[in-house]
């Protein structure tokens, strides 16, 4: 069709000049003889379960509509996890779920002004999209150098247009928890109109990874959320479950919240093979832990390599390692791509990169010595 050359096309809402392009973690390059592995998107290496794979594999109805309220899923959850189903809100993985919550409680005014959303940075990468879609304004408040939030300087930033702040525990990409005391302590300072997210995406990495002595256990949301009414857990079945691509997550939180989400959940935004196949992990939950606990013990013995190796690593607690590599973070990457390896890079920031099949984190052992041997 021609274009009439003096109506101009429509164009987006302003903000969406201002929102960042989503990186997504790319595949590995192709280098003869070696296969590839893919470590720069937090993904389980080896998929669901096989209980779970089988109950994908006979699944016959795609024709039928979900349950827009995920009930059986909903009801599932409330009994593993022991909090109530009214206190769950489903939502195309836990992304999806953060963006209902978001349009839900920060935007932009009637009179200009914008709501604020403050979270550390850098954190996850769709943060800013999200919040910038909402129509809120993101501050932004750097991590300490160990890569841990900076409490201290985000109830600093707190201001009377405040309506919600993420706290990412295990941050990604950095790794590093929030202990429950650490989140107490924060929540004390946060007023009661402002929403607290708590984002546990790495969850079972987490309270499967051994303490350091000395060390606090890291935080579980679900021992917090039933003390406060604007907190809200959010999690997913994309990491320990390894069901990143059928896209289902949720959020808990109290009945005071949950009933403003449902209102703003997008309808059907959980498939019926994404409610079936999560519905099934909880059913063989062992199945998933020992995957969960090898994963960890892999990264467990990576991050002791690495330090070997001089690297200088944060703290981790999930299913990834943080390498704060500056300058020449392209450097490394170039020669992960050359072993075949995909890994994360960030700027000139660092490059996270997952723990993955057993061969494959050998093999990025190997690059991380070589690359260290020749600067
Ligand atoms: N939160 C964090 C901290 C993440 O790292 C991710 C995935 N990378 C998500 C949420 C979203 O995961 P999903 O939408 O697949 O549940």
């Amino acid at each position: 069709m021609t274009q009439n050359p003096h109506s101009p096309a429509p164009q987006p809402r302003p903000v969406f000049s201002q929102l960042p392009a989503y990186s997504a973690g790319k595949p590995a390059a192709k280098v003869e003889g070696l296969e590839q592995y893919k470590l720069s998107s937090n993904e389980n290496p080896f998929g669901p379960v096989a209980s779970v794979a089988e109950v994908l594999s006979s699944f016959d109805q795609v024709h039928r509509y979900p349950d827009p309220l995920s009930t059986e899923l909903r009801t599932k959850l409330s009994e593993q996890l022991g909090v109530d189903a009214e206190d769950i809100v489903t939502g195309a993985g836990s992304l999806g779920a953060l963006q209902q919550m978001m349009a839900t409680f920060a935007g932009g005014n009637p009179d200009g002004t914008q709501d604020e959303v403050i979270y550390a940075w850098r954190s996850f990468e769709a943060y800013p999209i999200v919040v910038g879609l909402a129509g809120a304004k993101s501050v932004q408040i750097p991590n300490l150098a160990d890569g841990s939030h900076d409490l201290d300087a985000m109830a600093a930033a707190i201001t009377d247009r405040t309506r919600v702040i993420l706290l990412c525990t295990p941050n990604n990409p950095t790794g590093p928890a929030l202990t429950e005391d650490q989140v107490r302590k924060f929540l004390v300072k946060v007023p009661k109109n402002v929403v607290v997210v708590i984002d546990e995406a790495y969850f079972e990495f987490c309270a499967v990874s051994p303490l350091d002595a000395n060390e606090q256990p890291p935080v579980n949301g679900l021992d917090v959320y039933p003390d406060y009414n604007n907190v809200v857990i959010l999690r997913t079945f994309s990491k320990a479950q390894g069901l990143a691509g059928l896209r289902v997550g949720y959020s808990i939180s109290h009945p005071e919240l949950t009933q403003h989400l449902r209102v703003g959940a997008t309808p059907f935004a959980v498939s019926r093979l994404a409610e079936r196949a999560a519905i099934a992990s909880i059913d063989h939950s062992d199945e998933v832990m020992n995957r969960v606990e090898h994963l960890v013990e892999e990264r467990e013995k990576m991050v002791k390599r690495l330090k070997e190796l001089g690297y200088d690593v944060p703290k981790t607690r999930a299913n990834f390692v943080w390498l704060p590599l500056g300058e020449r973070t392209p450097e490394f990457s170039a020669l992960a791509d050359a072993n075949a390896l995909s890994v994360r890079a960030f700027g000139t920031e660092g490059v996270r990169v997952s723990v993955g099949e057993d061969e494959a984190n050998a093999r990025l052992l190997q690059v991380c010595e070589e690359f260290i041997s020749a600067n």
